[in-house]
């Protein structure tokens, strides 16, 4: 096959004139931090997800940190949580001065193992902090279960998991306080942006104080034209609020979704299609017919011992074709910080690691061509029959 003269690129956001409108709106209102778009996002966003609340704040990283902290996560604390994750949800619990426990995931879907969950739990277990990873649904039916039974909050990551589907209901409509990222890689992308959601209106209203330093009234009610100028600093609090620039993309991109959404699925299919006479590869898939996943990522599984390469050597290969892929993720117990804080090691969580080692997140986004899905999959089955056993 050709080689592309231009890199593809891993991921690119997709857009129109109506995020450019949107924003600019928003400029020439001189309205630029939280105000009535931000209110509009948090209504839409709520409904959508099937949740009866909402925050928006800056990232996913501010939200996983709100719901620890208004559960009054604190040291002494354990929270449970997975390896296979990005650094900022175990750090948030760091960050609370709690310990992250992680456990190993199932070595098919890398998604955190109930069973393991279970024998984990000690008295100081606290919250259970499981991640919809790749768009794939944890078994909510099971966590839910033993947080119930042991008495745990459940705060739900789903960076990945907007849209997501787990028997007929979305994520986000579980009943737990639940994270959603909208940093530029996302389904829905604001360029740096998050979403809080819950069922609890205490506990939604608690998150709000504390996500604008403590203070019992944000600026929007404050200067509003007919509000107190007086306000009242309840706790120390975070600097977490999004901007109505920020919210005005995320309006915008909600309004866009369900054609972002089926352009994923149709990537993703295309994929799915061509390597299935691929016998060196799978991909990282629901194991069960009732999680309908996001597609967040389309993640190849290498077949080890049909290749004389390894992954890494495989990704090279890719980027030799002009291919931009990524890796998600480097288990988090093999980092330096959790390796010296946790004293994790080599060997701690072997499924996760087989499964890392043999993961490449490839290109899907709305805003790749058909002809860049085709590419990508010509590359893949030309490296791999070439480097097959
Ligand atoms: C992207 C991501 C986050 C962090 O989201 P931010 O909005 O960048 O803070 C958290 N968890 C997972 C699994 C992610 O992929």
């Amino acid at each position: 096959m050709k080689i592309r003269d231009d890199f593809l690129y891993y991921s690119r956001p997709y857009f129109d004139e109506d995020e450019i409108n949107a924003v600019t709106d928003v400029l020439r209102s001189g309205w630029w931090t939280k105000g009535k778009v931000t209110v509009e996002f948090e209504e839409r966003f709520a409904k959508l997800v099937g949740a009866k609340y909402a925050l928006a704040v800056n990232s996913c990283t501010a939200a996983l940190h709100l719901a620890l902290a208004v559960y009054g996560i604190c040291e002494g604390d354990e929270v449970i949580t997975t390896p296979m994750t990005f650094c900022s949800t175990v750090n948030t619990i760091l960050n609370c001065g709690a310990k992250p426990v992680f456990v190993d995931v199932d070595a098919e879907t890398g998604l955190i193992d109930p069973n393991e969950i279970e024998k984990a739990i000690t008295e100081r277990t606290k919250a259970i902090l499981p991640v919809h990873y790749a768009g794939l649904v944890c078994d909510m039916d099971r966590i839910n279960k033993i947080a119930e039974k042991h008495g745990l909050k459940v705060i739900e990551d789903a960076a990945h998991g907007l849209t997501s589907e787990y028997k007929g209901k979305q994520v986000g409509s579980f009943g737990n306080a639940t994270a959603y990222s909208f940093y530029v890689t996302k389904n829905l992308a604001t360029g740096e942006g998050g979403m809080l959601t819950s069922d609890d209106k205490d506990f939604i209203d608690r998150a709000r104080v504390l996500s604008l330093h403590g203070m019992s009234r944000d600026a929007w009610k404050r200067y509003g034209a007919k509000s107190s100028w007086k306000y009242a600093v309840e706790e120390a609090g975070f600097k977490y609020n999004i901007t109505d620039i920020a919210s005005a993309l995320g309006v915008e991109q909600l309004n866009k979704l369900d054609k972002m959404q089926s352009i994923r699925k149709e990537y993703a299919r295309i994929y799915d299609e061509r390597f299935a006479d691929c016998p060196y590869v799978s991909r990282v898939k629901p194991a069960d017919d009732f999680v309908e996943s996001s597609e967040h990522l389309y993640i190849l599984k290498l077949n080890l011992d049909t290749l004389i390469i390894d992954r890494d050597e495989f990704i090279e290969k890719l980027a030799d074709y002009n291919v931009g892929t990524s890796v998600h993720f480097i288990p988090l117990h093999l980092q330096p910080l959790y390796r010296r804080v946790l004293n994790t090691k080599e060997g701690d969580y072997p499924r996760c690691e087989a499964f890392y080692n043999r993961i490449i997140s490839l290109p899907l986004y709305p805003s790749m061509t058909g002809d860049d899905v085709n590419y990508v999959a010509d590359a893949v089955c030309e490296i791999a029959a070439k480097f097959g056993k």
